[in-house]
């Protein structure tokens, strides 16, 4: 036969083209029809990497796409696999994530007639995604996956879609027409500011009396840590990481303002906003927690967000932060540094530097409280010292309400993207994926997950995701038996008079008994002395393990939104 008469099947059709691409990790779930797709990609050398839930591979594959800066791809059946994957697709829209969903669907030929998980996908996806389509062909293929995979990650990053018909799956094309060559789009296009609008910034900074830098998880995203770094070195600015914009400053310069955040946000007549929406995470820009007339000078990729809660006092600059940043850099230099305002010159304001004396030496008596039943801080405090003693990255997944709040501040991050947590839409049950994720990007990180029981329980499943990929990760359980504080065990004795709380959860769940079970090492502590015996013996073993760590759950204590509370 000759070149031209060989038959490849639109399966492998798939495979070549995301070959083409450069796609290296493909997380996903099978059934009919994609079964043969993933077989395809795994015999082209792609990682699958197959989860127990659409909805956690879904995160997994958006968090991979942070972590890159190209898009992450996941693989689902249609229908129910598409309903559950779309929890990744929200994610992924509403913090900015560049993500590639691939779904199976029914035939062509049976569109309306309740064919097998029949949904109109495209239709269904399409108000939640960048791009929406179903090809037109087997041959068409190569040519949308690649505007799919482009369109998610060019411009401002987000979801995009392709349906799969099964058809077109497990149909044959000649392989000259089917195999068509894509290149992969490379580096997405970065703009550059408007020179009028870098003068109005360099003004603006100068004549600040007390301004403020803040650094948002779009700074992170844009890999713009040098450039930060080096813009910083010059003009020595009072800094604000949001939860994910962590580490792109290191979070030890003495111009961290974190634990003084609100008096630091208070303060600030002007505001350079990197990478962040003023959204609730920063309180909408608005007062009280910011002076009324505060200046924010924002730079983001997205024109449309540009004047979103800032009315007249904003001024917007579009571009890419590592561009718009070096011509900052470039400007000030000219006009010289020094001449910045009382901040700028390389030392937090009095008041301000009083008041993170104040809250660190505050947060180091709680840390070092050695009770039993045990408290948030003292177990960061253990876990953070034991990993301090081992050389790798560490790279922190964290959710649950209280257990992320809490451990933002616990764990002080000196590199970008070390850190994932709920973001924007505070999406708890993103944990398990994102770590899953996390290890795939960087096998010789150490990937440590710290969980909320009620958010662990999103997607406890894929422990065994971790083990059989052999993706040694450290999942802490921080046990209260409850969501927020949990509740007191007393209460559990007598449900039919006293019926339990909403919040509450089964009294000391197993959870390392669970992880044992699908062949992690597991874990149960108490006290401090085990839960650093655990985490020491779980980081030598490098294996996948999961440490429970009962703490205190409720008393009588009164519903608190501490994470809610502390973002106030
Ligand atoms: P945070 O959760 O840290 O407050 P957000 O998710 O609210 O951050 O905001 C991140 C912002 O960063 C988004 O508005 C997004 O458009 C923007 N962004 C992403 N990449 C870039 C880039 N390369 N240059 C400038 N802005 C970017």
């Amino acid at each position: 036969m000759s070149d031209n008469q060989q038959q490849i099947s639109g399966s492998l059709v798939i495979a070549e083209a995301l070959v083409q691409l450069g796609i290296k990790h493909v997380f996903g779930i099978v059934g009919i029809p994609v079964i043969e797709v993933a077989n395809a990609l795994i015999a082209r050398g792609i990682k699958f990497i197959s989860f127990r839930n659409e909805q956690a591979a879904a995160y997994a594959a958006s968090i991979y796409g942070y972590l890159t800066g190209l898009p992450g791809v996941c693989l689902v059946v249609g229908g129910p696999g598409v309903l559950h994957a779309i929890a990744g697709v929200g994610n992924a829209s509403a913090n900015h994530l560049p993500f590639l969903l691939l779904a199976g669907s029914s035939e062509t030929h049976q569109v309306e007639k309740g064919a097998f998980q029949e949904l109109d996908q495209v239709a269904y996806l399409a108000p939640h995604t960048k791009f929406s389509a179903r090809p037109a062909s087997i041959e068409a293929i190569p040519t949308l996956l690649e505007k799919a995979y482009r369109t998610a990650y060019f411009g401002r990053p987000g979801p995009t879609y392709v349906d799969l018909p099964a058809d077109f799956i497990q149909g044959r094309v000649a392989a000259t027409s089917g195999v068509r060559k894509i290149a992969p789009p490379g580096p997405a296009p970065r703009a550059a500011a408007d020179p009028a609008r870098i003068a109005q910034a360099v003004a603006l900074l100068k004549e600040a009396k007390s301004p403020l830098l803040i650094i948002g998880k779009g700074a992170a995203y844009a890999q713009a840590e040098d450039v930060i770094r080096r813009f910083q070195a010059t003009v020595q600015l009072p800094f604000l990481p949001t939860p994910m914009g962590k580490g792109v400053l290191p979070d030890d310069s003495p111009l961290n303002t974190s634990a003084a955040r609100s008096a630091a946000l208070k303060s600030a007549d002007v505001i350079l906003l990197l990478g962040a929406r003023l959204n609730w995470i920063l309180h909408y820009g608005e007062a009280p927690k910011f002076q009324p007339d505060v200046k924010i000078i924002q730079v983001d990729v997205a024109a449309e967000e540009l004047g979103n809660n800032t009315g007249s006092a904003a001024l917007g600059i579009v571009g890419d932060i590592n561009l718009v940043v070096a011509q900052l850099h470039d400007a000030l230099i000219q006009v010289g540094p020094g001449t910045l305002g009382s901040g700028g010159n390389g030392k937090l304001p009095a008041a301000i530097a009083a008041i993170k004396d104040r809250n660190t030496q505050r947060a180091r008596v709680v840390e070092n409280n050695n009770v039993v039943p045990l408290k948030y801080q003292p177990v960061y405090r253990v876990i953070r010292e034991v990993l301090a003693r081992q050389p790798r990255k560490v790279v922190y997944v964290s959710e649950g309400a209280n257990t992320m709040d809490i451990s933002r501040s616990a764990f002080p991050l000196n590199e970008p993207r070390t850190r994932l947590d709920a973001g924007t839409n505070a999406t708890m049950g993103v944990g398990l994926g994102y770590a899953i994720a996390a290890k795939a990007v960087d096998p010789g990180s150490l990937v440590v997950a710290i969980e909320g029981d009620s958010a662990f329980g999103f997607s406890l499943a894929e422990v065994d995701t971790a083990v059989r990929h052999h993706l040694p990760i450290i999942f802490f359980v921080i046990n209260n038996s409850g969501v927020y504080h949990g509740v007191d065990p007393a209460r559990y004795a007598d449900q039919e008079k006293n019926p339990l709380p909403a919040t509450a959860l089964a009294l000391d769940t197993k959870y390392h008994l669970l992880g044992e079970s699908f062949g992690a090492l597991g874990y149960e502590v108490r006290d401090l002395q085990q839960l650093e015996a655990a985490v020491t013996d779980a980081v030598n073993q490098d294996q996948v393990a999961v440490i429970n760590v009962i703490i205190e759950s409720g008393k009588d204590k009164k519903l608190e939104f501490g994470w809610m509370a502390s973002t106030k």
